[in-house]
């Protein structure tokens, strides 16, 4: 049975997901696969009772994760999801350099350089 009363959004899953994926997931963007829309986990609506969550999709209301929670075991069915995007948790500095390959330290050392300056130019 699921009423509206039992309903709280996705956020209310943030524990139960960083269980299974060990990350910040509430943020996550995730697809729905019966209409496609595409909307935060947290945005989720979801449905909780005993060991146990269903999130829904807050547009055509397709349970698009289950997880439950059991002695020793977090059993996941994302069927409902056909794409899930997570940011990395600990990924500070990203750039794909316009040139450099495999040894690009002794191809292009400036370049490198001022790669790793830009990585951690944070620190300062
Ligand atoms: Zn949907």
């Amino acid at each position: 049975m699921q009423t509206e009363e039992m309903r709280l959004d996705g956020n209310a899953a943030g524990g139960a997901l960083r269980e299974v994926f060990a990350q910040e997931m509430t943020g996550a963007i995730a697809t729905c696969a019966g209409c496609g829309s595409v909307s935060p986990v947290g945005a989720l609506l979801e449905y909780g009772q005993g060991m146990g969550v269903i999130l829904r999709c807050p547009k055509c209301d397709v349970a698009m994760m289950r997880i439950a929670l059991t002695p020793g075991w977090v059993r996941l069915d994302a069927s409902g999801i056909t794409l899930l995007l997570s940011a990395f948790a600990t990924l500070s500095y990203f750039n794909k350099a316009d040139r450099g390959g495999h040894f690009a330290a002794w191809e292009h050392p400036e370049l490198f350089a001022a790669e790793l300056c830009a990585a951690f130019r944070w620190l300062r």
